[in-house]
């Protein structure tokens, strides 16, 4: 995983894996099991301060009132903040999510007393000492110190080129599959600030949930068929009611509502890496499609638009669509450090009449938008996949600040059509008429 990090758009943080092995647990046993006494106190506090008070407490206020347990003076004072981080993240995911409609979401709840709960070593937590990690608990005890194999700082970027990172955070996660498989150590790493193109090519993306459209300057018209994706999300969902359903019936905490949820983590991680890996090859397949062709600029609708859209009272369907189904966010911010990594610049901008526009003459009609997701002009007879035509009018904005009331410059080649692959899990190209 990694990302690009929001105090400078070029700086990409990058994360690599560790295994540690299963003999380093009982070393890490006591930070895990006091990061989640830390959690299971922040839902504690939450809901009596809600009780009594009527009111959520603040992240301050939370974080000085534990300052004084003694799951706090286990762990090193960033690590122990950081599970009250991690809290308010998680409640602030679950009201974004609620006034998405999901409202078959939970809020963040208590965790057994037994689970172990991922500790996160924040700059100051830890120290670099040649080829090992040495990561602090509270003043009194002993750090962690644990031994890395030669070039885990370096980082190789896809033209083989590799680049030595600054350790900037260093988790421990427990793998677990009915029990502890395993620890993993999460080492991000800063890489600085990339170097971009400055000039090159320009492509536009439009992000639908069955399927995303690219245009590019020299005239490449791409279109990706995602309806795999979208009907694991579907088929995620659809499992998350039914269980929802299942444990309803059943008295909460009982055993048997217990083993349901448990079954219910085992499905949905299992779904999730399906649909992750499927996003990631779609991502990596753009920004490999962008190097290739000399791109220097990636536009890609943005999303602040699509969500004051969906809010206020013009609730596109389309709009209401994509902030439901597919995890845009995560999307844009995959292309984004994919993008990154081979130079390419990540642009948002306004997708405003971009699919009621005719992307050929610039003429503008809402109703030349067919069923299906035909384009047909009423003025030019253009007839176009409408995502494609919506990406070819995004392109135009970007280029030409409106893509109304103007002719193309440039011609479009004949679309070439991509579909996921289930035998090479990968998207794969194929004949245009698998597009209908
Ligand atoms: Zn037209």
């Amino acid at each position: 995983m990694a990302w690009s990090d929001k105090s400078h758009p070029h700086r990409l943080l990058l994360t690599k894996q560790f295994p540690l092995g299963l003999e380093m647990l009982p070393l890490f046993q006591p930070a895990m099991l006091a990061a989640n006494r830390i959690w299971n106190s922040c839902v504690w506090h939450s809901r009596e301060t809600f009780k009594q008070e009527n009111r959520w407490p603040t992240e301050t206020e939370l974080k000085a009132k534990f300052k004084s347990f003694a799951a706090w003076r286990e762990l090193h004072s960033q690590s122990a903040q950081a599970v009250v981080e991690e809290y308010f993240e998680a409640v602030s995911g679950y009201r974004k999510h609620r006034e998405n409609g999901h409202i078959e979401m939970n809020p963040p709840s208590f965790k057994p007393k037994n689970h172990l709960r991922t500790v996160t070593w924040k700059r100051q937590g830890f120290d670099v000492k040649d080829n090992a990690l040495v990561l602090k608990l509270s003043r009194k005890k002993e750090p962690i110190k644990v031994a890395l194999p030669e070039g885990w700082n370096v980082v190789t970027l896809p033209d083989g080129t590799g680049m030595k990172g600054t350790p900037v955070e260093v988790r421990v996660k427990a793998v677990l599959r009915r029990k502890v498989e395993n620890l993993v150590l999460h080492v991000t790493f800063d890489l600085g600030v990339v170097s971009v193109y400055r000039t090159g090519a320009v492509s536009a993306y439009d992000y639908n949930s069955a399927t995303f459209a690219r245009a590019a300057l020299n005239g490449a018209l791409d279109l990706f068929i995602c309806r795999e994706i979208l009907s694991q999300v579907q088929y995620r969902n659809k499992t998350i009611a039914d269980f929802q359903e299942k444990m309803s019936r059943l008295k909460e905490g009982s055993r048997r509502w217990r083993r349901c949820l448990s079954a219910k983590i085992r499905r949905l991680k299992k779904l999730d890496r399906r649909i992750r890996q499927m996003e990631h090859a779609l991502t990596k397949l753009f920004a490999e499609l962008d190097e290739a062709e000399g791109v220097a600029f990636a536009v890609v609708g943005d999303l602040t638009d699509l969500r004051r859209s969906a809010r206020t009272g013009m609730k596109g369907r389309k709009a209401t669509q994509k902030i439901n189904q597919m995890a845009y966010d995560r999307l844009h911010a995959e292309q984004r450090y994919k993008n990154l990594m081979r130079g390419v610049q990540t642009d948002p901008w306004t997708e405003r009449y971009t699919s009621s526009t005719c992307c050929l003459c610039g003429a503008r009609n809402p109703a030349w938008r067919k069923h299906r997701g035909l384009w047909v002009c009423g003025k030019c007879r253009l007839i176009l996949q409408a995502d494609l035509n919506g990406a070819a009018n995004l392109l135009k904005q970007y280029l030409f600040g409106s893509c109304t009331g103007r002719e193309l410059p440039f011609a479009f080649g004949e679309p070439r059509v991509w579909r996921w692959d289930k035998r090479s899990n990968k998207f794969v190209q194929v004949s245009p008429r698998a597009a209908a």
